[in-house]
Protein backbone atom coordinates (compact mmCIF):
# COMPACT_ATOMS: atom_id res chain seq x y z
CA UNK A 1 0.00 0.00 0.00
CA UNK A 2 1.21 3.73 -0.78
CA UNK A 3 1.24 5.46 2.49
CA UNK A 4 -1.52 8.11 2.94
CA UNK A 5 1.39 10.89 4.50
CA UNK A 6 4.59 10.54 2.51
CA UNK A 7 3.72 8.57 -0.25
CA UNK A 8 5.95 6.02 0.65
CA UNK A 9 5.08 1.80 -0.40
CA UNK A 10 4.59 0.02 2.89
CA UNK A 11 3.12 -4.07 3.40
CA UNK A 12 0.22 -4.17 5.73
CA UNK A 13 -3.31 -3.30 4.85
CA UNK A 14 -4.52 -2.73 8.92
CA UNK A 15 -2.52 0.78 8.83
CA UNK A 16 -2.57 3.82 6.20
CA UNK A 17 0.26 5.53 7.45
CA UNK A 18 3.26 3.42 6.81
CA UNK A 19 5.86 2.68 10.03
CA UNK A 20 7.63 5.26 9.75
CA UNK A 21 5.20 7.95 9.73
CA UNK A 22 3.29 6.30 12.77
CA UNK A 23 6.54 6.26 14.87
CA UNK A 24 6.54 9.76 13.96
CA UNK A 25 3.33 10.56 14.90
CA UNK A 26 3.50 8.52 18.01
CA UNK A 27 6.45 11.31 18.52
CA UNK A 28 4.91 14.51 17.67
CA UNK A 29 1.49 13.62 19.05
CA UNK A 30 3.20 14.15 22.55
CA UNK A 31 3.70 17.67 22.60
CA UNK A 32 -0.44 17.63 23.13
CA UNK A 33 -1.18 15.38 25.85
CA UNK A 34 -3.04 18.17 27.09
CA UNK A 35 -5.64 17.60 24.66
CA UNK A 36 -7.13 15.25 27.17
CA UNK A 37 -8.34 18.08 29.91
CA UNK A 38 -10.96 19.20 27.51
CA UNK A 39 -12.36 15.85 27.08
CA UNK A 40 -12.17 15.09 30.80
CA UNK A 41 -14.17 18.01 32.14
CA UNK A 42 -16.44 17.90 29.78
CA UNK A 43 -17.35 14.44 31.10
CA UNK A 44 -17.16 15.89 34.48
CA UNK A 45 -19.63 18.29 33.27
CA UNK A 46 -22.31 15.76 31.90
CA UNK A 47 -21.80 13.20 35.07
CA UNK A 48 -22.25 16.04 37.69
CA UNK A 49 -24.72 17.90 35.99
CA UNK A 50 -27.17 14.64 34.74
CA UNK A 51 -26.04 11.67 37.13
CA UNK A 52 -25.26 14.10 40.49
CA UNK A 53 -27.43 17.37 40.03
CA UNK A 54 -30.54 15.81 38.73
CA UNK A 55 -31.14 13.03 41.08
CA UNK A 56 -30.82 16.19 43.71
CA UNK A 57 -33.76 17.69 42.38
CA UNK A 58 -36.04 14.43 42.84
CA UNK A 59 -35.02 13.25 38.56
CA UNK A 60 -35.41 9.06 38.53
CA UNK A 61 -32.28 7.29 39.46
CA UNK A 62 -32.63 5.76 35.91
CA UNK A 63 -31.89 9.61 34.45
CA UNK A 64 -28.81 9.43 36.79
CA UNK A 65 -27.67 5.99 35.30
CA UNK A 66 -28.32 7.28 31.90
CA UNK A 67 -25.93 10.30 33.01
CA UNK A 68 -23.39 8.23 34.11
CA UNK A 69 -23.37 6.45 30.43
CA UNK A 70 -23.73 9.87 28.65
CA UNK A 71 -21.04 11.27 30.66
CA UNK A 72 -18.41 8.44 29.50
CA UNK A 73 -19.80 8.82 25.85
CA UNK A 74 -19.06 12.26 25.93
CA UNK A 75 -15.76 11.50 26.78
CA UNK A 76 -15.09 8.67 24.48
CA UNK A 77 -16.70 11.15 21.80
CA UNK A 78 -14.49 13.86 22.58
CA UNK A 79 -11.45 11.80 22.55
CA UNK A 80 -11.87 10.33 19.24
CA UNK A 81 -12.49 13.77 17.64
CA UNK A 82 -9.52 14.74 19.40
CA UNK A 83 -7.41 12.04 17.57
CA UNK A 84 -8.89 12.30 14.21
CA UNK A 85 -7.71 16.31 14.39
CA UNK A 86 -4.22 15.48 15.22
CA UNK A 87 -4.02 13.14 13.41
CA UNK A 88 -4.71 15.09 10.18
CA UNK A 89 -2.82 17.89 11.23
CA UNK A 90 0.27 15.68 11.31
CA UNK A 91 -1.10 14.27 8.01
CA UNK A 92 -1.35 17.60 6.57
CA UNK A 93 2.44 18.66 7.78
CA UNK A 94 4.97 18.66 5.33
CA UNK A 95 7.43 16.01 6.73
CA UNK A 96 11.14 16.31 7.08
CA UNK A 97 12.89 15.64 3.80
CA UNK A 98 14.55 12.66 4.97
CA UNK A 99 11.13 11.41 5.12
CA UNK A 100 10.34 11.98 1.87
CA UNK A 101 10.64 8.65 -1.16
CA UNK A 102 13.75 9.24 -3.17
CA UNK A 103 12.50 10.12 -6.61
CA UNK A 104 14.00 7.68 -9.25
ZN1 LIG B 1 4.55 7.40 5.59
Amino acid sequence: MTCARCGAEYEGKKRRWCADCEVGYDGWVRQYATDMIAPVLGAMVVVVTCAVGLPLLGVPTLVAVAGALGGFATLAGLTQLNIRRRRKQFRLAVPPRAYLPAKT
